[in-house]
């Protein structure tokens, strides 16, 4: 039977059916298998197709040959690899950790060979039971279950699910669901006040999208923003709220009332991939607002990212004049010398991290350092996530002046924030 001459595989053709075949005619269980390299495209920039190449036929050997379950393995294209491996004995578990063992041995071994990569083979797996209709639809359930943690370092495989199949069928309606409500104007700023502590005055306010369904619920960006993240709308969401922001200031001068600065969150694929973010940042000064009212947020982990690359765009938008912030500070990765570095105005805290060092003596002193440094080096510095008065104390006694949390206000939708907050401000 032909087989693929770098892995010694069958072609994908064949495995589909010669599994057919097996999976048919005899009674016995099978799990399969869909595997790929996460970070393939990196080993071949770095160390070259042969060792590229050279990875393939480990993972082939690794997996299939070495693997006395395994009955039939293809290299379907690329570094995307299907075994079908006899389900007998096997539960979840016991799968799970062989899978485990099998994969730290397979990148150790890697490693040692190519130690700039981090090697890490994704799996999703598909038992195969009495409903058996084809093997396209196990591959594909499979492939849906390895596709549940390809952004996860931790995890290596996952079985398919019930849960994992109706989480991508709501992620294949986000998209539809968004293009509908951009149409019909369903999507949503909502604000959320900043306040000043030691006056208790209103000093700002974030920007934080919302869809209305067709229902009438509002739908939470946790609900879509990843997915239009990873099927490259992003950036069109963003352009719309950016545009309403600046038209919303327009229109609080238009009318009179002394704005406040406003602050947007940016997705660090705005940054990476949408070329033209500067010339929408241009196409808005139609709106004449002053900069001193528009911000931008990016999470702290867009500099984990390509930092140099990062560091240049946010170096603009900070020269064309507007405040960079970076959200979520202390959630994650951030560390102190590198925000010395970065092209940023405000620290935003997150709420875990003063939950967390609002709690112990150390932490509030770790805190107070921190906001200390922070200050020095010219950065303002917002607490965000503050519900309750307690919480504010203890923040404002860490040398933190600036708040915004459930204590003060939720994001309100527009009308009722301007009710509550802007139409008393006359300029
Ligand atoms: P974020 O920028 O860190 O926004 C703060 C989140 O904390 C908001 O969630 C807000 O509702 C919530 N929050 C505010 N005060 C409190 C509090 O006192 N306690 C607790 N537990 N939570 C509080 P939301 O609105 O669900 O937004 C979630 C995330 O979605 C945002 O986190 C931001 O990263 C992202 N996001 C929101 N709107 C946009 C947008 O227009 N574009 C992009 N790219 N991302 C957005
Ligand atoms: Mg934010
Ligand atoms: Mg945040």
């Amino acid at each position: 039977m032909q087989e693929d001459k770098l892995t010694k595989l069958l072609y994908f053709d064949n495995f589909k059916k010669e599994a057919d075949k097996i999976i048919t005619t005899e009674k016995a269980d099978y799990i399969l298998i869909s595997m790929n390299i996460s970070n393939f495209r990196y080993i071949n920039d770095v160390y070259g197709y042969e060792a590229g190449d050279e990875l393939l036929k480990q993972l082939a050997e690794y997996f299939y040959f070495n693997n006395p379950n395994a009955r039939l393995g293809s290299r379907m294209h690329a570094d995307r690899f299907v075994i079908l491996t006899a389900g007998n004995e096997s539960t979840e578990e016991k799968l799970f950790h062989r899978f485990f063992e099998k994969h730290a041995e397979f990148s150790k071994r890697m490693e040692s060979k190519y130690p700039l990569a981090k090697i890490h083979v994704n799996a999703g797996a598909c038992r195969i039971d009495g409903d058996f209709r084809s093997v396209s639809e196990i591959i594909d359930k499979a492939e849906l279950a390895r596709k549940s943690i390809v952004d996860s370092y931790v995890e290596n495989i996952a079985f398919y699910s019930e849960a994992i199949a109706e989480k991508a069928d709501r992620e294949r309606r986000v998209i539809p669901m968004f293009e509908q409500a951009m149409k019909d104007e369903r999507v949503l700023i909502y604000l959320q006040p900043k306040f000043t502590i030691n006056t208790q005055q209103l000093a700002g306010a974030e920007a934080l999208v919302r869809i209305k369904d067709t229902e009438g619920e509002v739908v939470p960006p946790a609900a879509f923003i990843p997915t239009l993240e990873k099927r490259g709308l992003i950036s069109d969401l963003d352009s719309y709220v950016v545009e309403q922001v600046y038209a919303l200031v327009r229109s609080w001068i238009d009318r009179g009332i002394e704005p406040v600065p406003v602050s947007v969150n940016l997705s660090r694929l705005d940054l990476m991939y949408e070329m033209k973010w500067e010339e929408t940042l241009k196409s808005l000064e139609k709106y004449q607002v002053p900069k001193q009212y528009i911000e931008y947020e990016v999470t702290e982990t867009v500099f984990l990212e390509d930092m140099e690359y990062i560091t240049a765009k946010l170096g603009s938008i900070q020269k064309m004049g507007y405040k960079v912030s970076m959200d979520d500070f202390g959630s994650g990765y951030s560390s102190l010398n590198t925000v010395g570095v970065l092209p940023v105005d405000i620290i935003k805290f997150d709420r875990s991290f003063v939950q967390n060092s609002i709690n112990t003596g150390k932490g509030i002193q770790i805190m107070s350092g921190i906001i200390d440094i922070f200050k020095r080096i010219g950065l303002e510095v917002i607490c965000e996530g503050v519900e309750t008065k307690e919480e504010e104390n203890m923040v404002a006694s860490c040398g933190c002046n600036l708040v915004q949390g459930y204590l003060h206000d939720k994001p309100l939708p527009l009308q009722e924030f301007e009710e509550k907050y802007m139409v008393g401000r006359k300029a």
